[in-house]
């Protein structure tokens, strides 16, 4: 594997150049074979212990130009003008097979300018939490960073206990955030925004280049694409926890899973994040937070948007206002899917809205709900296991009347309907309390064997898997996880 690093050619107050600092005794824990093979890196050379001390940053790759980042952000609608990566290194860039750029970096590689009051480690535990759930949400068909490897550190990091330390090697489209921008234009550096601008239009969004406005088209995408990708997570149930503007990338993939976690019981407030006091990115505020985080993006732009301070707003205003009906749209066509209906009728959303309130008031599980709801809507008989997830299960009942009398007006055949209702409804997502089991197995005994498996599971999430059907259900009122942590 050969890097190349078109980020380290923008202007060097973009970035510090640093190498990791290297780790006392690296241990491969997981190697993406699959990822790797899809990037084209050629790593048959490489034993467990060259590999270890690759993705530990012990030894760089050829032609590795190790930066990293500078960028801003609100971090719970506070602006800190000067985050950056603080415990993570952009080692380059590799080209996939398919002839894309993606970023290999390098998490918890140790301290940079940027790290403020930070060790610049990461503890074991987040690592396999970022592993497996970006690898679950890629599964899943979300935009997300990938994991390409983990390597225990033979070193532990001090939190609130000593804990054994890891590294993270993350693969991402890039990793320019929203922060990013912010950076520059708090600084008033238009310049360096334009360039940043041109990088992100040249790297994510070649269409724009021959707009008439290429800034402002470059706004209407990367709202487009957050659209898209916010709905992609209500339809899975999934809460990012830290949505903070410095963690929204650019080119539109999920990234950063701190104390991210899927819901289980239906409820829109659902809050995970330990330092998520007030619920800011609870659930279902998820579409507003991005809509605002949008804004942010689009102030920075505004002096490339038009000379005339209130045209500029005007643009910007009107560009991110198309969040929500992007948004809107993609939920609805997603709620559709996953209820078996191929055609739209009106009172489609007030269907889907029925079925959510009556999960919430009866606490139903979301991902068992939709899943078994395939059945279900092919077969009255499965309805028995849907009566098990609902607290009053008449209310289940009332609501199956009113869909079946939907879906008796679909053309489709059931099967296709059934079939098509599978690849829309997940049978496996990383149970939280399942998260939490496999990390304590690593952790705590330094067995990986649990976390090997629940991967395995979860990269097939829309398959039911013989043998593996514990993994599907939810978690005994013992099991339950109600709090999660960045461990940063
Ligand atoms: P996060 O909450 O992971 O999105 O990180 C927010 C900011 O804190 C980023 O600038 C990180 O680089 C920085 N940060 C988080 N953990 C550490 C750490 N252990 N050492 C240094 N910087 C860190
Ligand atoms: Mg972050």
């Amino acid at each position: 594997m050969v890097l190349s690093n078109s980020y380290a050619r923008l202007p060097e107050h973009f970035f510090a150049r640093l190498e990791p600092v290297p780790v006392a005794r690296p241990r491969l824990i997981q190697l993406n074979q699959g990822l790797a093979a899809q990037l084209g890196l050629e790593l048959s050379g490489l034993d467990a212990d060259g590999a270890a001390a690759l993705f530990a940053g012990n030894r760089l790759p050829p032609g590795a130009e190790p930066i990293a980042m500078a960028y801003a952000g609100h971090q719970f609608g506070h602006f800190v003008p000067q985050l950056g990566d603080g415990r993570a290194i952009l080692l380059g860039e590799v080209r996939d097979l398919d002839g894309v750029r993606r970023d290999l970096q390098l998490k918890g590689s140790g301290r940079t300018p940027f790290s403020r009051n930070g060790d610049g480690r990461a503890p074991m535990g987040p690592v396999l939490r970022e592993y497996l759930v970006s690898e679950a949400m890629h599964a899943l068909g979300v935009a997300a960073t990938r994991a390409l490897a983990a390597v225990a550190s033979g070193e532990s990091v001090h939190r609130v206990q000593r804990l054994p330390g890891a590294i993270l090697t993350r693969v991402a489209a890039s990793h320019v955030r929203v922060g990013t921008f912010q950076y520059f234009a708090a600084r008033g550096d238009v310049d360096a925004t334009r360039r940043l601008a041109d990088y992100v239009i040249e790297r994510h969004y070649p269409d724009c280049r021959a707009a008439r406005s290429p800034y402002l088209a470059l706004l209407r995408a990367a709202t487009a694409r957050q659209s898209r990708l916010i709905a992609s997570w209500m339809h899975v149930g999934f809460v990012h926890g830290v949505m903070n503007t410095d963690n929204m990338s650019i080119a539109g993939e999920t990234i950063d899973f701190g104390p991210c976690a899927f819901m289980d019981a239906y409820d829109p407030a659902t809050v995970f994040s330990s330092i998520d006091t007030f619920g800011r990115y609870a659930y279902a505020s998820q579409p507003l937070i991005a809509q605002w985080n949008l804004a942010r993006f689009a102030e920075t732009l505004l002096p490339l948007l038009d000379p005339v301070p209130a045209r500029a707003a005007e643009l910007a205003e009107e560009a991110v206002a198309g969040f929500a009906a992007g948004f809107a749209e993609h939920w609805l066509a997603g709620m559709r899917t996953k209820l078996g209906l191929f055609s739209a009728e009106s009172g489609d959303l007030a269907l889907v809205r029925q079925l959510f309130d009556a999960m919430q008031r009866n606490r139903a599980d979301f991902t068992l709900t939709f899943r078994r709801l395939c059945d279900a809507a092919v077969n009255e008989q499965a309805d028995a296991d849907l009566h098990v997830l609902f607290a009053n299960p008449s209310e289940y009942a009332d609501w199956a009347a009113t869909w079946r009398s939907r879906l008796a007006r679909e053309p489709r055949a059931p099967e296709v309907r059934t079939e098509r209702m599978r690849r829309a409804n997940p049978a496996f997502i990383p149970r939280n309390h399942r998260v939490e089991q496999v990390i304590q197995a690593a952790v705590e005994r330094e067995d990986f064997g649990p976390f090997v498996e629940l991967l395995l599971v979860l990269s097939r999430p829309y398959e039911d898997q013989a043998g593996f059907e514990a993994y599907a259900e939810a978690p005994q009122a013992d099991e339950r996880v109600l709090r999660t942590f960045c461990g940063t």
